[in-house]
């Protein structure tokens, strides 16, 4: 695998790779490499001829500076968990090569970032826009592969592509889980013994929200779905939400066709924030 810290120099090797009509695939992560990360590579891989992975811890996306300090580095780890899922690129750059000076980027996410993620976290998805746009010039024309564990970045992704007409295809993939249903996250390393024991919960409460959507109103599900979790004190909701799968306006009657709907959850456990999401469809 090749590594590049320097914009300039993956640019310049990315020339030669484009003069030969290669086809570029692109999995932005913020490292702690994990088996929902491999996942993309392993489809980008296999869809394209070079596979880039980035490794870039993102200040801009952190609206509290806490938990920017204590997200997970594991650089060295990243690099041998790479090389053997047989990635071909890594660019691993330092935040003054991403931001020479404080960006000032505004974007207009015309309201997909009003609601969840956008509501609970000001200005984070305006710093993941700033970044991964930044991204995509380095890259230039490519696939670029993003999870649907962040369904909402995934929407908001798409939209700022065709807003912007940038030269990049978005792929989606589905959310890797633990035996026990726990989305797999950097974040989970965080966890207490005793925190990872009961983070299935939130799993649990979208398979719940997904069993008894045609049964009951999304109002009534989203109560129950509170009282569960405050019930447990290691747990503070931060939302339930059952949102529609495009412009993710969220839904207030009971849903007629579950298939446009996807639940959404977020929640700290202890002091680590995570989040999940399902498709309601069957
Ligand atoms: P992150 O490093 O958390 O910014 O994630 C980098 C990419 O990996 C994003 O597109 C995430 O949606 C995706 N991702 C994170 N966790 C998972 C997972 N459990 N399954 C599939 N994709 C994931």
């Amino acid at each position: 695998m090749k590594i590049f810290e320097s914009k300039k120099e993956l640019n310049i090797y990315l020339d030669d790779i484009r003069y030969k009509n290669m086809k570029i695939g692109f999995v932005p992560t913020m490292g702690c490499i994990h088996k929902g990360h491999l996942s993309l590579i392993k489809k980008t891989i296999s869809e394209n001829d070079i596979a880039v992975c980035s490794i870039f811890v993102n200040p801009v996306q952190f609206n509290n500076t806490d938990d920017f300090k204590k997200y997970p580095r594991t650089l060295d780890e990243d690099i041998a968990k790479l090389e053997s899922a047989n990635c071909d690129i890594l660019f691993a750059p330092s935040e003054k090569e991403i931001y020479p000076e404080p960006p000032v980027e505004q974007y207009n996410l015309a309201g997909l970032d009003n609601v969840m993620e956008g509501k609970y976290r000001p200005g984070h998805f305006n710093g993941v826009v700033t970044v991964i746009k930044r991204l995509f010039d380095i890259i230039g024309q490519c696939n670029a592969y993003f999870g649907e564990k962040d369904y909402q970045q995934l929407v908001i992704i798409n939209h700022i592509v065709k807003q912007l007409s940038l030269p990049v295809n978005i792929h989606s993939v589905e959310t890797c889980r633990e035996d026990d249903g726990l989305a797999m996250s950097s974040r989970n390393i965080l966890l207490t013994i005793e925190e990872r024991k009961a983070a299935p919960l939130l799993y649990q409460s979208l398979l719940y929200v997904k069993k008894n959507i045609r049964n009951k109103p999304p109002e009534k599900l989203k109560e129950d779905v509170k009282t569960k979790i405050n019930s447990n004190p290691l747990f503070k909701l931060d939302y339930i939400e059952i949102a529609h799968k495009d412009n993710l306006l969220p839904a207030n009657d009971k849903i007629i066709n579950p298939d446009l709907y996807r639940v959404f959850i977020a929640a700290y456990l202890g002091n680590v924030r995570l989040i999940d999401n399902i498709s309601l469809s069957d």
